[in-house]
């Protein structure tokens, strides 16, 4: 008997965001905005400070390309014909490396189930 399981292949491919949303290194208030009353570190005036001008910091080394915004796009394609498709964008270059293996698998098998879904349609 001849077994019909489906041969899906993924594709991963990391590209570079060139028009990222770096909004959060441009100044923002972390403290609560209702008075607080939990006393959080970051409602702290100076932790408030101290987290901006590393945000400053960190914007000053991405504006001298220490490090930039990538994108993760897997697709999943059946027979050469893709099927499924998964992204996800925003994410930081000089991350560790763990972090971009669990994206990377997060991503694969979302494409594969978004794949699977597309066939159940056909079914
Ligand atoms: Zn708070």
């Amino acid at each position: 008997m001849k077994k019909l399981a489906h041969q899906i292949e993924t594709v991963v491919k990391w590209v570079v965001d060139e028009d990222p949303d770096l909004s959060w290194l441009q100044g923002q208030d972390y403290r609560c905005k209702e008075s607080c009353t939990v006393k959080h570190e970051h409602c702290d005036e100076t932790q408030n400070e101290k987290q901006n001008v590393q945000d400053t910091e960190r914007l000053a080394a991405y504006n001298r390309q220490e490090w930039w915004m990538e994108g993760c796009t897997v697709k999943a394609y059946l027979n050469g014909k893709e099927i499924g498709y998964a992204a996800l964008w925003g994410i930081e270059s000089d991350r560790e490396a763990e972090y971009t293996k669990e994206i990377e698998a997060d991503l694969t098998a979302e494409a594969v189930e978004d794949a699977e879904t597309w066939l159940k349609k056909l079914a």
